[in-house]
């Protein structure tokens, strides 16, 4: 009985594509960014509307969201499963008869996680006889940047009813043994906490041929770099990983005039919270004190913090077992190692126990795989179901 139901699902989700497909679509023509999302949260509650659930709900917080609530029939626990709904500012190149013109890009994937879920909240509203417990479906903004989570989280996402265990995915190209339409699992920690943060050198200005009048922060600047890199080289294991990067830097305008000031962005990413706590002490007194050992002014201000994603080892498990036992062990592949991106879905996991998956949307054709966040991403549509079909099987099977 149990088997032939979760067989059910798996038609059922397959004949479900078309429809995946479709609202990906739509969600994919008309990007939007951030927390400013009114088409894209439209389009959520018209489809979730359709479905006849217990509450439909835009939340209140910094911008859109989205969540819903689908009683069992059985009795069970409460169960959330997330998707996130944002785009990035990048100016699509796909060439896709629906491709955006917007200047913005569903460049990571986030509109076949709308779709997905939206799949999911069907094969379980249909369903709903056989459900055990809560489903909360949450639709969230702002993954990118400017966590949407907290977001949804103060919105009261995660109560009434209180909200047991969480679970979402990222679909793409995220881990490269994976095949299309596999889930990728893996206990304890699954992608890095991310601090991201600005440098700023003050020197003093002057003519480049009288340095000894001035306070050269581009020579600041450069020594500061060279040291940062000696931060997870020399003071941190072997072992642990970390990583520090200044991606950007900024100061100076011509070859004859030392500035007065420049500027450094970049992120660090750690798995252990005390080791991405260490980094960011070291981080500023070797900022502070490199400058001012060389008569100018370091400072550094850290301008967004994201936990790391650690899955509860109970809730990977289980979803390797449900996906086994319901649809055949190619469905899953455990990851030998986490990722070090990182993913807003962090803040769920330290309100509420749960785990985030990878969902393969690879083609065959390696020509057609682009990076995340590049202009010509996309996603391999034709295994969309598998990914709803995931998050429902695991809302059944969930007791
Ligand atoms: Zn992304
Ligand atoms: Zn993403």
């Amino acid at each position: 009985m149990e088997n032939r139901s979760m067989r059910d699902l798996e038609s059922r989700a397959r004949e479900l594509n078309g429809a995946i497909v479709e609202t990906r679509r739509e969600l994919h023509a008309r990007p939007e960014l951030e927390h400013d999302l009114p088409f894209t949260e439209s389009v959520v509650v018209r489809e979730l509307e359709r479905l006849g659930l217990d509450e439909v709900k835009s939340a209140q917080g910094r911008g859109h969201g989205v969540y819903a609530t689908l009683k069992g029939k059985k009795p069970g626990r409460t169960l959330a499963l997330r998707a996130d709904m944002d785009a990035l500012p990048v100016q699509e190149e796909t060439g896709l008869p629906f491709a955006s013109t917007n200047g913005a890009m569903h460049a990571c994937g986030h509109d076949a996680h709308t779709a997905m879920l939206l799949g999911a909240a069907r094969l379980l509203a249909e369903t709903r006889d056989e459900l055990p417990g809560t489903v909360r479906f949450i639709f969230q903004p702002s993954e990118e940047v400017d966590s949407g989570a907290t977001s949804m989280i103060e919105s009261g996402a995660l109560e009434n009813p209180h909200v047991d265990e969480i679970i979402g995915l990222h679909t793409g190209n995220l881990w490269s043994s994976l095949k299309p339409g596999q889930i990728g699992w893996r206990a304890g920690p699954m992608m890095a906490s991310t601090n991201a943060f600005k440098i700023g050198i003050e020197g003093k200005g002057g003519h480049g041929a009288i340095p000894n009048l001035s306070v050269d922060p581009i020579v600041i600047a450069a020594e500061t770099i060279v040291r940062l890199q000696t931060l997870v080289s020399r003071e941190i294991s072997p072992f642990d990983p970390a990583v520090l990067t200044i991606g950007s830097i900024a100061g100076g305008k011509a070859g004859n005039v030392i500035a007065g000031s420049c500027e450094m962005v970049g992120m660090t990413r750690a798995f252990d919270p005390k080791l991405a706590e260490f980094l960011r002490e070291r981080l500023r007194a070797t900022v502070e004190n490199t400058a001012s050992s060389m008569r100018g002014r370091g400072t550094v201000d850290f301008i967004g913090y994201l936990p790391p994603v650690v899955n509860d080892p109970a809730c990977a498990h289980k979803m390797r077992d449900i996906l086994v036992d319901a649809f055949g062990k190619d469905w899953v592949q455990e990851l030998a190692l986490p990722s070090t991106g990182a993913e807003d879905f962090a803040f769920y996991l330290e309100k509420t126990p749960g785990a985030f998956f990878f969902h393969c949307s690879t083609f065959d054709d390696p020509e057609r795989n682009y990076p995340h966040h590049n202009a010509r991403f996309d996603v391999n549509e034709s295994v969309l179901w598998t990914g709803a079909a995931a998050m429902a099987a695991y809302a059944k099977g969930n007791r």
